[in-house]
């Protein structure tokens, strides 16, 4: 008898740890392509056995069809790059806020939503690179010093529609105010030794073949091109560090508003600030754990510390219709 009652009961329990995963899955929509996250949730799927499952594609398409299926979606979470674009997915009403002891604790507060809508994961620097056969990097000071007639025809940058560039606009109007902001851009513009770049990867390989001098690019691009290309005769410069720090942007990822399965997912979250994932998420990609407790790869610690600015990231969301008309205003494509 007791044989088949203990077999009995081990069935039991299987089934209910069955039915208890299929519940369990957690659906992403991420504008991060496959090879960046996949490792994570694999890793993820291996150590909880629940499943999850994503879809990818650009920012703008996503949040749309978050909004378009409303209490219907599939979606539990949102990634996406840049505290501009989570901004957005936040006004737009398609993430729910949350409230976690566990993601207060491993990630910083300049790197989180202020209501709770969204957490940074990984973070990029977005800074000034420089020729190494070209420029002394006693020459360069911060970002604001690009505008100096000094650097006249000397300047790459990419183009003002790309989100990263009206970020770091973003934090210049907080710091400034519009009107100083409006000369800074106005003479990075005059100061352009060509036409603005579609990708910063194209920037950094106008520095590198003597087209320009400087330019301003985020650092994960630089470790892609660089780990390509050893010879590089690039580098990284670490702007006002005498003031408020280099600009830090972030990806990062947030519930949705109409989760199917929003503790689940909240777990997912939570893991995903975490050791493991922290060190995949950002190794992945050369980017910095926004888990500060985490190093960054040996590639990444080969560029050296600095001082981040303390800014809360929202503001790129906050200021960046001002950011854009600025751009505008001041010639920058
Ligand atoms: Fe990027």
């Amino acid at each position: 008898m007791l044989p088949s009652k203990r077999l009995l009961a081990v069935a039991t329990l299987v089934t209910v740890a069955g039915t208890a995963q299929a519940a369990d899955e957690v659906v992403v929509y991420s504008s991060r392509i496959d090879e960046l996250i996949k490792p994570v949730f694999d890793a993820y799927t291996a150590k909880t056995g629940v499943p999850v499952k994503f879809i990818t594609d650009k920012e703008a398409p996503l949040i749309a069809r978050l909004k378009a299926e409303g209490a219907n979606t599939p979606a539990d979470m949102l990634i996406t790059v840049d505290a501009g674009n989570l901004w957005q997915a936040e006004r737009e009403g398609v993430l729910k806020p949350i409230k976690s002891a566990v993601i207060e604790t491993n990630i910083p507060p300049q790197y989180r939503s202020s209501t709770g809508s969204w957490t940074g994961l990984s973070l990029r620097a977005r800074t000034i690179f420089y020729s190494t056969e070209r420029v002394e990097p006693s020459e360069l000071s911060t970002y604001e010093a690009l505008a100096d007639a000094n650097w006249e025809g000397r300047l790459c940058l990419r183009t003002s529609k790309k989100v990263y560039n009206q970020s770091l606009t973003a934090t210049l109007i907080e710091t400034h105010g519009a009107e100083k902001t409006e000369q800074i851009l106005q003479g990075w513009v005059n100061n352009l030794a060509t036409d603005v770049f579609a990708d910063d990867i194209a920037v950094l390989q106008a520095i590198d073949a003597g087209q320009c001098d400087v330019g301003i690019t985020n650092t994960y691009y630089y470790g892609r091109l660089h780990k390509a290309q050893p010879d590089l005769q690039v580098k990284p410069f670490w702007p006002n560090q005498n003031d408020r720090g280099v600009h830090v942007n972030l990806a990062g990822a947030g519930i949705t508003k109409n989760a199917p399965h929003p503790e689940a997912a909240l777990k997912l979250l939570e893991w995903m600030t975490g050791d493991e994932a922290q060190a995949l998420f950002a190794g992945i990609n050369q980017e910095y754990p926004a888990n500060p407790k985490i190093q960054p790869s040996a590639e990444v610690q080969s560029w050296g510390t600095f001082k981040a600015d303390a800014i809360p990231v929202e503001v790129a969301g906050k200021r960046q219709a001002e950011a854009i008309m600025l751009m505008d205003r001041a010639g920058w494509n």
